[in-house]
């Protein structure tokens, strides 16, 4: 055996070993960083060593420092587990270490790529042609969407931002949801486009329609090009925009509508909660993840734009380069240049779930929410404050003190881990459901542990 297929052999059993320690083991990481350092070593070898012995000395020494991410009990942020299938893909976009950059010279990818591609417009109810890129995550696709929507707004305007930048041109509206994720703003700074307008929103985060009109229509008489950026998913409480009122309004005002739905956007694929994205195929672009709902591993986000010449216009090589192919290429739909083969795992997942499964497994995260907001609502003195209406649930136990306290003692016993957050000025735990693996054992045993840590303060 040589050594690469040595080391190969010790990293498959090491996974094997952790994917099987998931069930049972503390959900957050038991040492800090410092400990983690200790065991690897910090000096840098003098000298080569075999390389079982590297994925040996990595697999032990950072075990401890691991956070079971990928087993049924995390709920923290939104982040999702690994579908078999995407896994073991992912290992071998590592292996088969395709430069997915161009049609030519990696056209097992881009065949994946459009596939994928299709499939994903498909499931998610979105416009059959859109154009789908293939990004680190939702941030970058909210970035990539965003670049596509300003320069087709400025253009629209006769500015030429490509050629011309920003400076002196005219200076484009954006409004935004008042409980927009903090992502969009990064996007926004990263575009050169300053804050958003916030417009408000209701107890839920949902867009106000009728202060989105107001806001349209306080534009001024020489109308400002405008984009409006709407979500679906908010991370609190789950709530959707309504795209039915808001769509409309901002089309009429001549804006460009993006969608943020990280989390939020795969309620299409399942029949049942499909309703909650009622109208948002309407828009101009949409930013998902495919590491949250979809579960394959990081990183992966979607962006999706309708007009696919706008996006060309904003990520595409302006000018000839190598062999570029002329139905257009990976590269003109995404940031980066040199790339890994993210499509793989997309394919992978999307594969092995087809479409009841890609919708059983929205509808059992949501299940799963729906059984967490029904047990901590017969806890003592806990309050669930959000309508749960997808996968998330905000939960408080009396004052800020105590919702503190409460999260302390959870985190301490292990079982499960929750994000602490704060909603409307209160302390809260939030409970995010995104992992295809949880079950109802799972969430039993959270609201085992919940309901410990309640009685403890
Ligand atoms: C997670 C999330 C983002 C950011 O996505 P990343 O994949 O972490 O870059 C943006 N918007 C919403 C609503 C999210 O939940």
């Amino acid at each position: 055996m040589d050594e690469r297929e040595a080391a190969l052999r010790r990293a498959h059993d090491h996974a094997v070993r952790w994917l099987a320690s998931l069930s049972d083991r503390p959900v957050p990481a038991r040492a800090p960083v410092e400990e983690i350092v200790r065991a690897l070593g910090a000096e840098l070898p003098a000298g080569p060593s075999p390389p079982a012995e590297v994925v040996d000395l990595m697999a032990t020494a950072c075990e401890p420092g691991l956070t079971a991410f990928p087993g049924g009990r995390f709920y923290g942020f939104v982040v999702g587990g690994t579908e078999p299938a995407a896994l073991a893909a992912d290992w071998l976009v590592a292996a088969w270490d395709q430069n997915s950059v161009m049609r030519a010279v990696s056209p097992a990818h881009s065949a994946v790529e459009d596939i994928a591609g299709a499939w994903l417009l498909d499931l998610l109810g979105l416009p059959g042609g859109s154009a789908v890129g293939f990004t680190t995550g939702a941030t970058m696709a909210n970035f990539t969407c965003l670049a596509a929507a300003r320069d087709a707004l400025l253009g629209r305007a006769g500015w030429n931002v490509a050629r011309d930048g920003l400076t002196g041109g005219p200076r484009l509206r954006v409004l935004a949801g008042e409980h927009r994720h903090l992502a969009v703003d990064l996007a926004l700074r990263y575009l050169g486009l300053g804050e958003p307008e916030p417009v408000p929103a209701d107890a839920q985060g949902r867009m106000d329609p009728t202060a989105l009109r107001r806001s349209l229509a306080d534009g001024g008489p020489e109308r400002r090009p405008t984009l409006v950026v709407l979500q679906a998913g908010e991370i609190h409480s789950g709530a959707f925009d309504p795209f039915e009122e808001t769509i409309p309004a901002a089309h009429e005002a001549g804006a460009w509508v993006h969608v943020d739905g990280a989390f939020g956007l795969w309620a299409a694929a399942s029949p049942r909660h499909a309703a909650l994205t009622a109208g948002c195929a309407a828009a101009d672009s949409w930013a998902t993840d495919a590491h949250k709902t979809l579960n394959v591993p990081y990183d992966c986000g979607l962006a999706v734009v309708r007009d696919p010449a706008a996006l060309r216009t904003a990520m595409g090589l302006h000018g000839a380069y190598l062999i570029h192919d002329e139905h257009g290429d990976p590269i003109d739909k995404v940031p980066e240049l040199s790339r890994r083969g993210r499509a793989f795992t997309v394919w992978a997942a999307l594969r092995s779930l087809g479409r009841s499964g890609v919708a059983d497994l929205v509808d059992r995260l949501c299940r799963h929410a729906r059984a967490f907001a029904t047990g901590i609502a017969d806890i003592d003195g806990a309050t669930v404050l959000n309508d749960v209406v997808f996968t998330q649930v905000c939960a408080r136990f009396g004052d800020d003190a105590r919702t503190d306290r409460v999260l302390e003692h959870l985190l301490a016993d292990g079982t499960a881990w929750i994000t602490g957050s704060t909603w409307h000025g209160h302390r809260v735990l939030r409970i995010s459901v995104s992992n295809w693996s949880t079950t109802d054992a799972d969430v039993d045993r959270t609201l085992d542990a919940i309901r410990r840590a309640a009685t403890a303060t």
